[in-house]
């Protein structure tokens, strides 16, 4: 007899694998379809900022490598250096494939059944949805979608590509021991390093990982950005280099969440920070509010549809358009994002420290404010 599920879940990343443990935890029949065999590798940077941590209700201490209490922000071109300092991690370094699979095996235990190495290939769509997998069918009546930047869920139900998907990429980078102590203090990010976009380096317990990523879609040679990058961090020769890289959708998709009992989470809905393109907090935030709305929809199509889309719009999506608009006016302009440096940047810097703690979000209604002072401002000085 075929065994039908109340939610297949398509990915087990963090959206994925949260969204499969609340739903378990309440008693919802759900099957966790992942087409790799766990744990496996992601390429990510690995930094996992305290708004998504201090939220997690179980710990993972297990599989932190390192935390850091002080973040350092540079503007090389500007001559600008600044850091900031909280009392718990900033940001605690996990490595993705223990931190996910750490969440799949609590949504294990919770009473989830996992089809690893089973890739989705196609949905029939009906009362019932039917799974088409490289290992069989899987039944179920709501599917999540947590396929991450590049899965093919949200095409095979008829979502267009409205996100803004920007290219990464990442360096595991094996470097001297006077290096390695050197850059091993902070994390840091550098804004100057690639235009419209930063470089990133942050310290494992062996080995850096550093990054850039450009936060427009635009054609350019980020590996030569790389290189360059190399040479601010004062890297001459590095031991070994192993190269990843990868897309992030930085802007929610413009065409709605949920169709045919189909919700997206994570990377799949777009859901990454615009600014920061920072994406796990964000995911696991979904993952959870999905696998909610479906608990408090009580498995009903129209009423979870509602309460995800209610709560996306009143939790998530303002904090996201201000956070676009903010990235825009960051990454475009340097002269401009010099300016403000100049002028507010150890204030910005700790409050971007803040929005990293969970301390506070991204103002909805800036926009008017920005835009009438800045207008003032830079009138005189720039003949904008
Ligand atoms: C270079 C780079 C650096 C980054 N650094 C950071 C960082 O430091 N901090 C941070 O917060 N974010 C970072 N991000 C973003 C972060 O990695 C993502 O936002 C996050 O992984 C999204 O989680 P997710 O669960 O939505 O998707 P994912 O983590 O991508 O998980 C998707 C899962 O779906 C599975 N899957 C895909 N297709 C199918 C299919 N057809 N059938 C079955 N399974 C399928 C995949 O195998 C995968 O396991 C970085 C991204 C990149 C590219």
């Amino acid at each position: 007899m075929k065994q039908k599920y109340d939610v297949a879940i398509i990915g087990s990343g963090p959206a994925g694998a949260s969204a499969a443990l609340k739903l378990a935890e309440n008693g919802i029949s759900t099957v966790l379809i992942e087409k790799e065999i766990l744990p496996r590798y992601k390429t990510c940077g690995d930094g996992f900022v305290y708004r998504g941590r201090r939220k997690l209700p179980f710990d993972i201490s297990s599989v932190v490598k390192r935390e850091f209490n002080k973040i350092q922000i540079n503007f090389d071109k500007a001559g600008i250096h600044l850091t900031s300092e909280r009392d718990a991690p900033i940001i605690s370094m996990i490595m993705r494939d223990d931190f996910d699979n750490l969440i799949v095996e609590k949504a294990k235990k919770a009473g989830i059944t996992l089809l690893e190495g089973h890739a989705l290939n196609d949905i029939s769509f009906g009362e019932t949805n039917t799974l088409h997998t490289s290992q069989g069918d899987v039944y179920a009546k709501f599917i999540i979608a947590a396929d991450g930047a590049l899965g093919k869920t949200a095409k095979i139900t008829g979502w267009k590509e409205t996100r803004n998907l920007i290219p990464a990429l990442e360096y595991e980078v094996e470097v001297s021991p006077e290096d390695f102590e050197r850059l091993s203090r902070e994390v840091r990010f550098d804004f100057d390093a690639v235009p419209l976009g930063y470089g990133w380096c942050f310290p494992k317990q062996k080995h850096l990982s550093i990054g850039v990523a450009i936060l427009e879609r635009k054609k350019i040679d980020l590996k030569k950005y790389y290189k360059a990058y190399l040479t601010t961090l004062g890297i001459t020769t590095p031991i070994s280099e192993e190269f990843h890289g990868f897309q992030i959708p930085i802007s929610p998709r413009t065409d709605g969440f949920v169709k045919k009992n189909v919700f997206l989470i994570g990377d799949a809905a777009g859901f990454a920070d615009p600014i920061t393109a920072e994406g796990i907090s964000n995911a696991i935030l979904t993952g959870v509010m999905a696998a909610d709305s479906i608990i408090e929809g009580k498995l009903e199509s129209k009423k979870s549809t509602e309460i995800y889309e209610s709560k996306l719009a009143e939790v998530l999506l303002p904090e996201l358009k201000t956070g676009i608009y903010l990235s825009k006016l960051f990454y475009r302009n340097e002269k401009v994002r010099h300016f403000l440096m100049k002028r507010y940047g150890q204030r910005m810097c700790e409050e971007m420290t803040n929005v990293f703690m969970g301390e506070r979000t991204y103002p909805a209604d800036i926009k008017k404010k920005i835009t009438s002072k800045l207008k003032s401002a830079l009138f005189s000085k720039f003949k904008l």
